[in-house]
């Protein structure tokens, strides 16, 4: 499992490295949805497991309901209270992870 931990992403048009995705603290050191190298989109983010989400306690996360559209938006990670919390104290809570919402590392591109 130790060789899982590091994941090196590279361009699917450049081919350059963009970012390593660390899977046993559950992120991804990449801020855009471009690569920083040619530019072009990169691809959308898969969601991320229930495990990968209670790794990122204190970590934000990009959720998007499945049911609507009122609740996308970043929100942090809060295992305590098993809740992803957004700025204004909404919340999912985390039982409901994979039915109501799924979280991504980062903000997935609109269709
Ligand atoms: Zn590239």
């Amino acid at each position: 499992m130790e060789a899982k931990g590091r994941t090196i992403m590279s361009c699917e048009y450049c081919n350059k490295e963009y970012g390593i995705y660390h899977k046993r603290n559950g992120y991804m050191l990449i801020e855009h949805n471009f690569c920083p190298m040619c530019g072009k989109p990169l691809k959308d983010p898969e969601p991320l497991t229930l495990e990968e989400l209670k790794e990122r306690d204190g970590k934000p996360v990009y959720c998007v309901g499945l049911d609507n559209n009122c609740f996308n938006g970043w929100c942090l990670v809060n295992i305590c209270e098993k809740k992803v919390v957004d700025s204004e104290g909404d919340y999912w809570e985390m039982v409901k992870y994979g039915k109501l919402f799924v979280c991504y590392d980062r903000e997935p591109k609109e269709d």
